[in-house]
């Protein structure tokens, strides 16, 4: 998942940072207001860590233009201890969930995942899709009950297409939620990430849709 951290504590955007790239995502960083706003409406995110304190413009304005200008991805909120209004002014201003500082990273990563979920409009933590388990806690994926040996890009590519069965997710869409830099993001990445996946894998469950992309073939 493509994951966006806006945090202007170097110290703590590094640490949340390393923390998201453990978890599979791929983060970019932004640590003012100005910088996050632009990111948020210019690229497509699954999801957004935003503290609300910081320079340029703050966390709440940002949020609330991203809002009005129809960006619906989930947003969690970092505030600070025992501002209580902050919360509250924060989920008016449309976020979906926050958290306290200091927080635990465990904490953090439970709640981007059930977000992320949520917006996706699964319950629980494992996602099925045929005979395919999707474990994001665990970040394990088997098929018919035994685990896959993939690689983390396998692994962030199989998870997203699973995300989204049945939908048709083009080259450019599949290139900006997975990769992170500029010299992975050529659209033959992903069609060699595609053969060996389907390599491992029952080779119908991927779909090529020529000049559109590709689909996961989801539940009939
Ligand atoms: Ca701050």
């Amino acid at each position: 998942m493509r994951i966006l951290l806006v945090e202007d504590d170097p110290l703590l955007a590094a640490q949340v940072g390393a923390a998201l790239a453990e978890a599979g995502h791929v983060v970019e960083q932004a640590d003012n207001g100005r910088d996050a706003l632009y990111l948020g409406e210019e690229t497509p995110f699954d999801a957004v860590v935003l503290d609300l304190g910081l320079p340029g413009i703050d966390g709440l304005t940002v949020l609330g233009r991203w809002r009005a200008g129809g960006r619906t991805m989930p947003v969690l909120i970092l505030t600070a201890r025992d501002n209580w209004h902050e919360k509250v002014a924060g989920i008016d201003a449309g976020a979906d969930d926050y958290l306290t500082k200091p927080f635990h990273m465990e904490e953090l990563l439970a709640r981007l995942r059930a977000l992320i979920r949520r917006a996706h409009g699964h319950a629980s933590d494992a996602i099925a899709c045929g005979p395919l388990l999707l474990d994001s806690r665990a970040q394990r994926i088997s098929l018919a009950g035994r685990t896959l040996a993939l690689t983390s890009h396998e692994y962030r590519l199989l998870a997203y297409l699973m995300h989204h069965p049945g939908q048709v997710l083009s080259r450019q869409e599949l290139t900006e939620h997975l990769y992170a830099q500029d010299f992975e993001r050529d659209s033959n990445t992903i069609e060699v990430f595609i053969a060996r996946l389907r390599k491992k894998l029952p080779a119908e469950l991927i779909e090529t849709v020529r000049g559109l992309g590709y689909r996961l073939v989801g539940p009939p």
